[in-house]
């Protein structure tokens, strides 16, 4: 029986987070196993033999957590090539900010982040922005969605132009977003330059497989779209106040949009346009791994960081 302290049981991974979040010692040993398991390797010629630097004086770990690598003779630690790479903020507050963008389902605010790890509030949302980022969908690697998708679009944020607007928004200063949502499945939502027909059409060619059966209320862009899709598409007339027709409906994508626009408003506040494609990022992530429990959903947004240097321009802060 291996007797590691650290396993991947889920409700050891529910013990040890709360402590990695406030023991950097603990915070550094989590990070570790989760990217290397039982065999550390270096990070930068994969060489596993490798060993921790001690301190000459006590014996412990060295003060920076640092590595050594006998083969390359290179020094580094588990920050290296991960979304945390660039900050000298200590691992736990990493850890707690992992723990809570992954668990809370309306999304944590940086100003909580801010209070509960005691840093600033620049350094809270510089936490959270890169962990936003290991959020994102790798799109290389993405598959389309399959089977019944329900695609729909809706508006977030400012404020409209003027009483009594299209109930689509237009003519505000409203961003629109699209959502395209397997029954029972997968989302993707993104931000789109209009609700034009052509815009819209091309955001489902571009993420739902061509086998697929597309569901969307009656708004005439969507006309037409069913030609290029085996499963057909059929429309439940919003106008005429029908929502349901046997299996035919948008609630899935509606309820979608219900959540993430209460966790923009509640949590917060107000994003602006340049930001929201990272909460999108967030929300959908959660969508997406809505079936593991907490400590898996922690799990899989480190592991999604790794790999992930930043590659955005933001001011740094530490
Ligand atoms: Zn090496």
């Amino acid at each position: 029986m291996k007797t590691d302290k650290h396993n991947l049981s889920k409700s050891a991974t529910i013990e040890e987070i709360p402590l990695a979040c406030s023991n950097e010692l603990a915070a550094i040993e989590f990070f570790e196993f989760r990217r290397w398991g039982n065999t550390p390797c270096c990070v930068r010629c994969g060489s596993v033999y490798v060993h921790k630097m001690v301190d000459s004086k006590t014996g412990q770990r060295n003060k920076r957590y640092l590595w050594r690598c006998h083969d390359c003779k290179e020094q580094y630690t588990v920050r290296i090539g991960a979304v945390y790479e660039e900050s000298r903020l200590p691992m736990r507050h990493w850890a707690y900010a992992f723990w809570r963008a992954a668990t809370s389902k309306k999304g944590v605010a940086a100003l909580e982040i801010q209070r509960h790890c005691q840093i600033s509030y620049k350094s809270a949302l510089f936490l959270m922005n890169r962990i936003r980022f290991a959020m994102a969908p790798d799109n290389r690697n993405a598959k389309k969605l399959t089977g019944t998708v329900e695609c729909d679009e809706t508006y977030v944020g400012g404020k409209p132009r003027f009483k009594g607007m299209s109930k689509r928004g237009r003519g505000t200063k409203k961003t629109p977003v699209f959502a395209a949502v397997e029954r029972h499945g997968r989302i993707h939502r993104q931000i789109i330059a209009d609700v034009s027909g052509k815009t819209l059409k091309d955001a489902i060619r571009e993420v739902v497989d061509n086998q697929s059966r597309i569901m969307t209320d009656d708004y005439p862009a969507y006309h037409g779209i069913g030609k290029e899709f085996a499963g057909g598409h059929e429309s439940v007339c919003h106008s005429t106040n029908e929502y349901v027709r046997g299996d035919v409906h948008t609630n899935t994508a509606e309820s979608s949009f219900a959540l993430m626009k209460r966790g923009l408003h509640g949590i917060y506040h107000s994003v602006s346009k340049e930001y929201l494609h990272r909460y999108l990022w967030q929300f959908d992530f959660l969508w997406n791994n809505r079936k593991m429990n907490d400590g898996e959903r922690t799990i899989a947004a480190i592991k999604a960081a790794e790999g992930k240097r930043l590659m955005y321009k933001q001011p740094l802060a530490s």
